[in-house]
């Protein structure tokens, strides 16, 4: 790939990176993604174009606003930049091909879920309805797919965790859709990846937030977070992952 391709990519997936910040901010709160335009949370200045640069403007107006000198948080410049690391590296592993746009654009819509969940503990129904569209879509678009795969992985993802839910009571129905959602994005495989995955890192991260007292036995973690973070993993190193893991069992 060459150097004007990387630039394009990195720069168009920190310009998403930067709308992405917009639904973490609106979806939860019920208002529109796309209207009004963005404008300072503190004096109410409607933003420019030199507001709205991903990274630049933040690190050049030093993570104030330029008409009041409110403090923005660092949240906004860090998630450009992930959004724009990943969509590089998501072209580097896959290529100018269908199913980089796929990854890209589920990368981005875990990030908002990541985010969301965190603090909200909720994943809404609008981004889930979202994901099963393009993933249909997408998934039409790539003929060579293998359509009960995918089938079958959104009932594994669905059902399962339906059942962890009504037993254990720690599961919402976000999680759920979620994964049913995942499950018809990564077929089989990748769902049964992500559910293991996510239970180890949910189980490793729990135990660390106890013993460092950050959380206690009562508090709810939410565990959308968990999801979205193996789904990122299972896009860029499933298979070694898999095959590491059968190579030291057998
Ligand atoms: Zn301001």
């Amino acid at each position: 790939m060459n150097l004007f391709l990387n630039i394009f990519v990195f720069v168009f997936g920190t310009l998403i990176g930067s709308f992405l910040n917009v639904c973490i901010y609106r979806i939860p709160e019920e208002k529109s993604i796309v209207s009004p335009p963005s404008s300072c949370s503190e004096c109410g200045h409607r933003l420019g174009f030199l507001d709205l640069i991903p990274v630049l403007t933040y690190v050049f107006n030093n993570g104030k606003c330029r008409h009041c000198g409110a403090k923005y948080s660092a949240q906004y410049p860090l998630i450009e930049l992930l959004n724009g690391i990943l969509y590089l590296l998501v072209f580097y592993k896959y290529g100018f091909k269908w199913i980089s746009v796929m990854h890209c654009i589920t990368i981005s819509l875990l990030i908002v879920i990541f985010m969301i969940d965190l603090r909200y503990r909720i994943i809404p129904d609008s981004l889930v309805i979202f994901g099963l569209l393009y993933t249909t879509f997408i998934s039409i678009m790539l003929i060579d797919i293998n359509i009960w795969d995918k089938v079958f992985g959104f009932l594994f993802g669905f059902t399962l965790f339906l059942v962890i839910a009504l037993v254990t009571n720690a599961m919402g129905g976000g999680d759920i859709k979620l994964m049913g959602l995942l499950g018809l994005n990564f077929g089989l495989k990748g769902i049964i990846f992500i559910t293991i995955f996510s239970f180890v890192i949910g189980a490793v991260i729990s135990l660390g937030l106890l013993i460092t007292k950050k959380a206690t036995r009562k508090d709810y973690i939410p565990f959308g977070p968990f999801i979205a973070i193996s789904a990122v993993t299972y896009i860029f190193w499933g298979n070694e992952i898999i095959n590491l893991y059968f190579k030291l069992i057998l």
